[in-house]
């Protein structure tokens, strides 16, 4: 199965850096991959086991698609040439949607030796079944994507051309998905509307060579109705009403096409064209994302280096998505009326134009440009904001990976073999704990070297597959820190660290003397190395910080020297590690309900008016498991071990109500249809959360089904109709990392 897995970053995760995800597309680039696997097997057959794959089939350097887009009929009428560099094997092969009809075929500066066969290499496709599991009835078939080959005689090693005129039908409807907790994509694999075309390499809108995974450099003539504008990576070379020539400047993994009756809005920005197609409704929005995508640019060509590119857009799409592609991101119409997005998401996807769009993510060695794009956007925001802000942010990388990984149902993998996000569980480790790396390596090597290496990477690196090793060589170059151990640790090897603190003695007086104690790393296998944070309270509320250096045993023996008496000493206080996050150090939050699959949910009443709302919510919530049981049949004993949703149950709200007031965690409720929701530990068992959902109508309880997801890190929260008007976090009191010394 690890094959499997290795193969879906190939096609899609390479060019997509997208934040949410899209599961349909996924599976069909998965499929593209299981057939280079099967190629490869094929060709090993043929001897010489020890050539790559590229110097037997050879690479496709070069694309040129020429294509009309015809959205009333659903339908495209394109030409694409693919300079080919043959190596050992003499059979094109490549993959096309099956809704086109190819009737055009040229072969230049070589011979085509046969007719254009559609099924070639059945015994491929057999070998795709093997591998996947995946019974076709028509082998020749995968999803929607047709398996050709075409037979040409040239020189191995000297490129040629291959012509294909194809014409036909792609429309695979978007799908509301089913309900999920993070996915906010609608699915389809691709599709040509009057509202709009979205249409990606998995989507097979040109021939797709499954062969090497090279990268190619494409240029795109696309032809659209008027009133339409086109958008596809890189620069454009010319543009007139109804047609645009793009260059994707620099070799991608593939090429995404959108188109629409976009309006189009541009602003100049120091020589880059900031440009934002739209709805003619988010004309209002335009000032904000242009003024803001500029400002990003200039940010990250300060902190990093320059742009590469003459262009960046904003892209409005019709159907729920959060995309970035070189040049541009995609988001969906609701997604750009969210009010955070312009200060968060919109940063982070610019943000990917130097991470995994600039330098390039070598995926076989695992996906770096998640975390280091977090840390240099959404983190860098934060820090921006405040220490505070910041180290939250950190609390909740560690709370998540907690929750889903060590106390969920979650796999956890190491770094190396992320590839991308597919659940909240491996976004808790592709985002959080890759951010989580870069920020101990910042702590360790310095700010100084830190930057400055990522400096020399997006120089060095730019267009260029680069792995882990690759940073930390130049980590290790720049700060002059051995860090190998560092990079087994915390790439390689999956999992974190927990601790737990044994009796804790001082020796001394108010002048000082020695602090004492054992610290334990309490998590299975082998204990981490780290220099690990401590502060120290003094009598007089002074503080003062320190680290444990090269800490490395199960149990450390720890010997502070103190200059005053002590009140209270803290591990890690900032969340600076990443690491287990022990259950009382971070307050009960909605994630702590939704890491489980097999909740218990109980409704009020039968008697309870709002009880008919409630059973519906309830089964929104139970669509992948869990247990709904009625007010009346509540028993103890039921209750013992399982993550409990209360519903309308108002006494556990911690909200108070005088008249038609409410208040929560300090603040006045206003508008109508008020709803409210809390979350708490157990009291036996604090490594239980129970979450309370109370609404004054179905008006108040309804949106909370698909809204609710999306607010994991807090522990409480209001609505009004449904929309958010209050949320935070109980404040924490005690932990285990923190001890009292003396009185
Ligand atoms: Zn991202």
């Amino acid at each position: 199965m690890s094959y499997l897995l290795s193969a879906d970053k190939k096609l899609r995760g390479r060019t997509r850096k997208g934040d949410f995800k899209m599961k349909k597309t996924q599976g069909l680039s998965f499929v593209v991959l299981a057939l280079f696997l099967v190629f490869t097997i094929i060709i090993v057959g043929f001897g010489c086991g020890s050539e790559s794959a590229e110097s037997r089939i050879g690479t496709v350097d070069q694309i040129e698609i020429t294509l009309t887009l015809m959205p009333e009929s659903h339908s495209i009428d394109a030409s694409a040439t693919i300079t080919w560099t043959p190596a050992r094997i003499d059979t094109f092969f490549f993959l096309l949607h099956n809704g086109l009809e190819i009737y055009g075929v040229g072969v230049f500066g070589g011979v085509a030796t046969g007719r254009l066969d559609y099924g070639v290499g059945e015994s491929a496709a057999a070998q795709v079944s093997r591998l996947t599991g995946q019974e076709t009835e028509e082998p020749r078939e995968f999803g929607h994507l047709r398996l050709y080959g075409l037979g040409v005689e040239a020189e191995k090693g000297r490129p040629i051309e291959l012509s294909f005129a194809y014409r036909g039908e792609i429309y695979d409807s978007v799908s509301v998905p089913e309900f999920s907790r993070w996915q906010i994509a609608d699915e389809t694999t691709g599709l040509i509307d009057p509202k709009g075309a979205f249409l990606t390499p998995g989507t097979g809108y040109y021939p797709l060579h499954p062969g090497t995974g090279s990268l190619a450099t494409f240029k795109s003539t696309i032809e659209y109705p008027e009133g339409w504008e086109a958008v596809v990576e890189g620069n454009i070379v010319t543009s007139k009403p109804g047609r645009t020539t793009f260059d994707s400047v620099q070799p991608l993994d593939g090429s995404y096409l959108v188109a629409g009756p976009y309006k189009l809005s541009r602003l100049d920005a120091d020589g880059i064209e900031i440009a934002m197609y739209h709805y003619p409704q988010s004309a209002s929005l335009t000032g904000r994302y242009l003024g803001a995508s500029a400002s990003y640019i200039k940010k990250y060509n300060e902190l990093i280096g320059p742009y590469a590119f003459e262009r960046f857009s904003v892209v409005e799409n019709w159907f729920p998505t959060g995309y970035g592609m070189p040049t541009y991101t995609l988001l969906g119409s609701q997604v750009i009326r969210l009010p955070f997005i312009v200060g968060t998401s919109l940063g982070h996807e610019v943000c990917h134009n130097w991470w995994g769009n600039g330098v390039l993510v070598d995926y076989e060695s695992g996906n770096w440009c998640e975390g280091l794009t977090v840390y240099c956007a959404d983190y860098l925001y934060k820090l921006e904001e405040s220490e505070e802000a910041a180290k939250q942010y950190r609390m909740d990388a560690l709370r998540a990976y907690s929750e889903y990984i060590v106390r969920g149902d979650d796999e956890d993998m190491p770094l190396r073999d992320f590839r991308e996000r597919t659940t909240a569980g491996t976004r808790t480790i592709g985002y959080g704990k890759s951010m989580m790396v870069f920020h101990m390596v910042e702590q360790r090597i310095g700010s100084e070297a830190f930057w400055e290496a990522l400096r020399e990477i997006y120089r060095e690196k730019q267009f260029e597959r680069t792995s882990w090793k690759d940073f930390f060589e130049t980590f290790e170059r720049l700060s002059g820190v051995e860090l190998g151990w560092f990079l087994k640790q915390w790439i390689d090897r999956p999992g974190a660290p927990g601790f737990a603190i044994g009796p804790v003695q001082f020796e001394g007086d108010e002048d000082g003397g020695l602090i004492e104690f054992y610290l334990e790393q309490v998590q299975e296998g082998n204990p981490y190395k780290m220099d690990i944070p401590i502060r120290i309270t003094y009598t007089d509320g002074s503080q003062e910080d320190g680290l444990l250096h090269d800490v490395s045993g199960k149990i450390y023996h720890a010997r502070v020297l103190v200059r005053a008496e002590p009140t209270k000493m803290e591990i890690d206080p900032d969340f600076r590690l990443f690491r287990i996050l022990d259950q009382m150090e971070a307050p009960p939050t909605l994630a702590g309900f939704f890491a489980t699959v097999n909740p218990l949910i109980i409704l009020p009443a039968t008697t309870d008016p709002l009880f008919e709302t409630y059973s519906s919510l309830a089964e929104a919530f139970t669509r992948k498991g869990g247990e709904i049981i009625k007010g009346e049949e509540i028993g103890d004993e039921r209750l013992i071990g399982r993550t409990v949703l209360h519903l309308g149950n108002f006494e556990q709200m911690k909200v108070t109500r005088d008249g038609a007031t409410f208040t929560l965690a300090g603040a006045t409720l206003d508008g109508a249809n008020i709803a409210v929701v809390n979350a708490w530990r157990d009291s036996e068992d604090p490594s239980i959360t129970h979450l309370g959902i109370w609404g004054e109508s179905p008006e108040a309880i309804m949106p909370l089904g698909s809204k609710l997801p999306h607010y994991g890190k807090y522990s409480y929260l209001a609505f009004s109709s449904g929309r958010n008007i209050v949320k935070g976090q109980w404040p924490v009191e005690d932990s285990p990392l923190k001890v009292r010394i003396g009185g």
